[in-house]
C-alpha cells in the first residue's frame, strides 16, 4: 500500500499556435497545435490540436477549425477552455494532475478576467496551487537566463500571433513590448506575395511550410527553393509554381522590419545599466520564430549587439513555467 501522495510541478504554455505542457521528472508531455475543430451548428468539438490543425483549409460546411487564440488574446473563451481540458485529459490518464503545482505561461495581452478564468480552469483538474506568468519571463527562465540578478536580460520570443521583446531583472519585467507581428503575420505576407508575384492563391499551411523549409531573412551562399502549388487567381485551376529563397526574403522584408524597430524601441527605452548588460551579453530569441533562418544574423546586422538562438526555441516557455515553481521555492 502507497501512502504518500506524489506531488508534481508542471508547467503549461498556452501559446497562439502551440500548447505545450511539462512534468517536472517526466519531460514534455504535450506538444500540440492550439487548434479546436467545431460543428458550427451545435458548437460541438470535433477534434483538438494536431488532428484539428490538419484539417485546416480542408473542412466542409458546417465544420470549422478555429485558433480560439488570436494575436495574444483568447479570442474564444469557452473553446480556449475545452481544448485545454481536452490536452490536460490526454496527460492525466497518467494521473499527473492530483495535487501538482501548476505554473502557466500566457500571452501578455490577457486580460484580469482571463487570468482569473485560465485559473479557475486549472484548478479543476485538482491542482494545489496555480501561478500564472507571462510568455517572456517564462521563456527567459526556460532559455537559461540569469533572471533572478540584478543584472539586464534581454528576450524577444517570437511566437505565432505576437512578439514580445523584454528586458527582465530580478525576476521583473523592466521595459517590454508586445506587437502582433509574428509567425501567422509572416505567413499572411507570404500569401500575399504569392498571389501578386505568382497570380495564385495558396492557403495558410502552404505559407507555413515554405516559411519553414525555405524560408530566410539574411542573404546568404546557400539559395534554396520550393515548388508549391495553388489556385491560378484567373483560371481556377491548380498550377505549381518554383519560389526562391530571395523571393520570400523579400516577402517577410516589411513583417521582419516590424520586429527589428520594436526591438531598437525597447533597446532605446532600456536604462543604461541595464543597456551596459545586454551589449555583454547578448539578447536571447526564443519561439518558434527564432528558426527562421537568417534572422539571429539580421537583429545582429541591425543593432550591433550579438544574438543568441535559444536551445530548444519551442520549448523554452513551457521549461520555464515549469522551473518558475523552483525559483519560488528558493525565494
Ligand atoms: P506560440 O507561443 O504563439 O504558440 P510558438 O513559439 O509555438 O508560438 O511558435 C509558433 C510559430 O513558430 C508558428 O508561427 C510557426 O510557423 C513558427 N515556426 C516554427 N518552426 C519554425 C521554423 N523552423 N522557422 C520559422 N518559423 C517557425
Ligand atoms: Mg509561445
Amino acid at each position: 500500500m502507497r501512502f504518500f501522495i506524489t506531488s508534481k510541478d508542471i508547467g503549461i504554455d498556452l501559446g497562439t499556435s502551440n500548447t505545450f505542457l511539462y512534468v517536472k521528472g517526466k519531460g514534455i508531455l504535450l506538444r500540440e497545435p492550439s487548434v479546436v475543430t467545431v460543428n458550427t451548428k451545435n458548437r460541438q468539438v470535433l477534434a483538438v490540436g494536431i488532428d484539428a490543425k490538419n484539417m485546416t483549409g480542408r473542412t466542409p460546411e458546417g465544420i470549422e477549425t478555429i485558433q480560439p487564440l488570436k494575436d495574444g488574446v483568447i479570442a474564444n473563451f469557452d473553446l480556449t477552455e475545452q481544448m485545454l481540458k481536452k490536452f490536460i485529459d490526454k496527460v492525466n490518464g497518467k494521473g499527473v494532475f492530483k495535487s501538482s503545482r501548476i505554473a502557466i505561461s500566457h500571452p501578455s495581452g490577457i486580460t484580469e478576467v482571463e487570468k482569473r478564468a485560465i485559473n479557475e480552469v486549472i484548478s479543476q483538474v485538482g491542482a494545489r496551487k496555480v501561478m500564472l506568468i507571462e510568455e517572456s519571463v517564462a521563456a527567459a527562465i526556460g532559455s537559461g537566463l540569469p533572471v533572478n540578478e540584478p543584472v539586464g536580460n534581454m528576450i524577444i520570443n517570437i511566437g505565432g500571433g505576437t512578439t514580445e521583446v523584454a528586458v527582465i531583472s530580478l525576476q521583473g519585467i523592466v521595459i517590454s513590448k508586445s506587437l502582433k507581428v509574428a509567425g501567422d503575420e509572416l505567413d499572411k505576407a507570404i500569401i500575399g506575395y504569392v498571389k501578386k508575384e505568382f497570380n495564385l492563391i495558396i492557403g495558410k499551411r502552404t505559407a507555413e511550410k515554405v516559411k519553414i523549409e525555405v524560408g530566410s531573412v539574411y542573404a546568404d551562399e546557400d539559395e534554396r527553393n520550393m515548388k508549391i502549388s495553388g489556385r491560378d487567381l484567373v483560371t481556377g485551376f491548380p498550377r505549381a509554381v518554383t519560389i526562391t529563397e530571395s523571393q520570400i526574403r523579400e516577402a517577410l522584408k516589411e513583417p521582419v522590419n516590424s520586429v527589428i524597430e520594436a526591438i531598437k524601441a525597447v533597446i532605446e527605452q532600456t536604462p543604461p545599466e541595464l543597456t551596459a548588460d545586454i551589449m555583454d551579453k547578448g539578447i536571447m530569441i526564443s519561439g518558434g520564430g527564432a528558426l527562421l533562418k537568417g534572422l539571429n544574423k539580421l537583429i545582429y546586422s541591425e543593432i550591433n549587439i550579438p544574438v543568441y538562438i535559444a536551445e530548444d526555441p519551442l520549448d523554452c516557455s513551457v521549461l520555464g513555467a515549469g522551473m518558475c515553481l523552483d525559483i519560488i521555492d528558493k525565494i
